[in-house]
């Protein structure tokens, strides 16, 4: 029988298992794309969505030129602006970044069409017939066949662009009848509200809107405070700025 006495021995902290409090504004961009990431997977497993069937559009706008660089490093390919003019620099600027895509999410005027054409995946903001007018003979005059969303304002606020709901199926009409544009879908920015039933009520709306409009694949709705509920309630391409890039100045 041992009757030594031993110094106890004293278990060594684990230290795997601690997680430092995390300040958000410090995780690096590749970071917060992960975690938004595992937020999309999350609410498409939810409502049983395939992930393949979201679209994350990292919204750039006001950040740099090394912001964009770094997000592609992560692996993120669809990028989203606001202005025209800021856009057609960044794409001179990013022209190096194979498959790089930018979408037009911003208010279009007809006498910037000609200069957005040619570097936009997706012109998000298609609201009225004079501009897709615009569009159809600026594309045709390329050669090109423009993928377009219509915007609608679902809120029905006077400080927003977009379509009324009511005239969306005449301007999805006069869409699809000009032969060098693409009708994918409707896009909307809610009114900003903390009430998330709501939101979920105006992203609801889009969508019954798109079903009756019918075969429109695209429903681009969601931002950094709700792009979750957007995607339980059908949204394809949820379009988030401030929780990849921070906050904007
Ligand atoms: C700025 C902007 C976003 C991104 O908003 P966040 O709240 O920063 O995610 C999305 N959509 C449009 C149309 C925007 O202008």
């Amino acid at each position: 029988m041992c009757t030594h006495f031993y110094p106890p021995v004293l278990p060594r902290p684990r230290l795997t298992g601690y997680c430092a409090p995390v300040d958000e504004g410090q995780l690096t961009i590749a970071l917060r794309i992960a975690k938004v990431r595992t937020q999309i997977a999350a609410a498409c497993e939810r409502t049983l969505r395939p992930i393949s069937s979201v679209q994350l559009l990292a919204v750039s706008k006001t950040k740099s030129e090394a912001a964009i660089r770094e997000a592609y490093a992560a692996g993120q390919r669809d990028f989203g602006e606001n202005y025209v003019q800021e856009m057609v620099a960044k794409a001179a600027a990013l022209a190096d970044l194979p498959d790089l895509r930018l979408h037009l999410i911003g208010p279009l005027q007809r006498n910037k069409v000609k200069q957005v054409l040619p570097i936009a995946a997706l012109i998000h903001t298609v609201d009225r017939e004079t501009l897709a007018d615009e569009i159809q003979k600026r594309a045709e005059a390329l050669g090109r066949v423009v993928p377009v969303l219509i915007e609608v304002n679902v809120g029905g606020e006077l400080s927003k662009a977009g379509c009324t709901p009511d005239d969306a199926e005449r301007l999805a009409d006069h869409v699809r009848a000009c032969k060098n544009l693409s009708l994918r879908g409707l896009m909307t920015i809610p009114p900003d509200t903390d009430d998330r039933d709501r939101t979920r009520g105006y992203f609801a709306a889009l969508r019954d809107l798109r079903d009756k409009i019918g075969n429109l694949p695209d429903l681009s709705m969601g931002m950094s405070h709700d792009f979750e509920i957007a995607i339980e309630e059908g949204a394809t391409i949820v379009r988030v700025g401030t929780a990849i890039f921070g906050s904007r100045s």
